[in-house]
Order: structure tokens, then C-alpha cells, then sequence
């Protein structure tokens, strides 16, 4: 396995096993991500992804092991108090408010910083030019946006609690892949240019390959393979499961 680039850990998991009632969904997973890193979790449907996010994110309590963000243990901080801790997470579906303006679910994504009204304005200005079709379309309903624009909107809400680690859960489902490609420049200049970690699950597992700098395969809840992302290109395991490639015998 190969190690992230920095010593201290942004983001560390340990052990960690999680349930929903009596299903178990992860088990004894180890992830690590370096300051600045971009990793990508890849496996087949219901292989534990969506929920590793949802258990860094505190929407889901592990039954059992460790999550560390900046070397401080966040097991048991309640998902609110995370956002303001640095975690920023997309999740799948987007969960935009239709009926709320693009502005106005931009300003609930600041709610870790509700009391810093200047850094909320400061940061709202930064992404409505960043993101030009969310200035354009500021002040419409969010139900009135294509799918692309929805998902934009989406990271771009997560981004107004400043975080140190985008979480994303499958950014491209149901976007046409000339919509893919614009959202992920834009991660990938949050990326490059301002050392933004990145968190990626993603069926397109060649796109994520291309974008990141490590990762993880789940499977049934576990992690069953780790490395730098040209490893898991060159695995033929990876080839046969998620780029096509016939299966080696
Ligand atoms: P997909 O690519 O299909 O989204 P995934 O890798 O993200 O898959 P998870 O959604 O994390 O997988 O699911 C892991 C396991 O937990 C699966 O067995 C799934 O059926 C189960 N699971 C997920 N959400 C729930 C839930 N709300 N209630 C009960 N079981 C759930």
C-alpha cells in the first residue's frame, strides 16, 4: 500500500465497522487521506461507500473503531459541528432545496459560520464567480436548474463552510458526460489551486483514476485493495471489475 504525502493525516479511519439495524455495512475499514490529497473509494453497488462518507460525515455512528480529522477524534462529534471542523460532503441525489433560490442554498451551506456574516458574503461572492451559472441564476428557484447546474450548486454549497475535504458521492449520475467533465475541471482546479483534499466515490472508476492521486476498492464492507492510482489502473483485478478489460484467468 502506498502511503499518503504528508505525515499527519487529514482524515484517518480505524476499524471502522458500521450497521444499519442489524445489516452490517462496513467492516473494519482503514482509510487515511493526506492534507491536499485527492482519493478516490471505488467497489460494486452496495460494497459500503455511500456509507463510509455518511459515517466521516456523522450521519451514521460506527459501531466500532476510530475517525480522526487534523489528528483530532471525531467518532462521537455530531455531524453539524463537523462542517465547521473542515468537512464538507455532496451527497448522493444532491439534496438541493427546489423551492429555495440558488443564493439561499448557498447561504444554508454556511450554517458552520452562521455568526461570521463578512466571511459568509466574502465566500458566496468567491463561488458565485467561480461557478458563473450559479451568479446567472442566483436569484431562481434551485427546482429550475438542469441536473448539472443542480450538482454544481450542490458542491458549491458544500464549499461555503470553507472545507479542507470534499466529500462527493457519485457527482455524475445522471449528468450527460460533457456535464461530468465541466464539474470535475472545477474539482480538479479546487484541487490543484487551492490544496483542496478530495473524498471521490464514483461508478466512472477510469474518470476517478485519471483525477486522483490514490485509492480504495470496498467490497461487502471491506476494503479489499489500496494504492497510488496508477497501482489500481495497472491492477488487474481493477481492470476487470471497473475499465472493461477482460478478465485475466
Ligand atoms: P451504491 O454504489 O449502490 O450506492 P455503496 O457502495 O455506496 O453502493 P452503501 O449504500 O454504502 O453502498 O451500502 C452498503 C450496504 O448497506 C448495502 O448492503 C446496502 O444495502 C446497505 N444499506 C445502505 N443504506 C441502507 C439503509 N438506509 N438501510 C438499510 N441498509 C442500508
Amino acid at each position: 500500500m502506498t502511503h499518503p504525502r504528508t505525515t499527519e493525516p487529514l482524515l484517518e479511519l480505524r476499524g471502522v465497522s458500521a450497521a444499519y439495524g442489524g445489516v452490517r455495512a462496513l467492516q473494519d475499514v482503514d482509510i487515511v487521506l493526506g492534507e491536499g490529497e485527492f482519493v478516490v473509494l471505488l467497489g460494486p453497488n452496495g460494497a459500503g461507500k455511500t456509507t463510509t462518507l455518511r459515517t466521516v460525515s456523522g450521519l451514521l455512528q460506527p459501531t466500532s473503531g476510530s475517525i480522526r480529522l487534523q489528528g483530532r477524534t471525531i467518532t462521537r462529534v455530531p455531524g453539524w459541528r463537523r462542517t465547521g471542523l473542515g468537512l464538507g460532503h455532496v451527497p448522493e441525489g444532491r439534496q438541493i432545496f427546489p423551492d429555495h433560490t440558488v443564493e439561499e442554498n448557498l447561504r444554508l451551506g454556511a450554517f458552520a459560520h452562521r455568526r461570521a456574516r463578512e466571511r459568509t458574503q466574502r465566500t458566496l461572492a468567491e463561488l458565485l464567480e467561480l461557478f458563473p451559472v450559479l451568479g446567472e441564476r442566483r436569484n431562481q428557484p434551485a427546482g429550475t436548474l438542469s441536473g448539472g447546474e443542480a450538482q454544481m450548486l450542490a458542491v458549491a454549497r458544500a464549499l461555503m463552510s470553507e472545507p479542507r475535504l470534499l466529500m462527493l458521492d457519485e457527482p455524475s449520475l445522471g449528468l450527460a458526460p460533457i456535464k461530468t467533465a465541466e464539474l470535475f475541471g472545477y474539482v480538479q482546479r479546487l484541487h490543484s489551486e487551492r490544496g483542496l483534499a478530495v473524498l471521490l466515490v464514483e461508478q466512472e472508476a477510469l474518470t476517478a483514476l485519471r483525477l486522483a492521486d490514490r485509492g480504495y476498492v470496498l467490497e461487502r464492507g471491506r476494503v479489499v485493495l489500496a494504492g497510488s492510482a496508477q497501482q489500481l489502473r495497472d491492477d488487474p483485478r481493477v481492470q476487470a471489475a471497473y475499465l472493461g478489460a477482460a478478465p485475466t484467468t
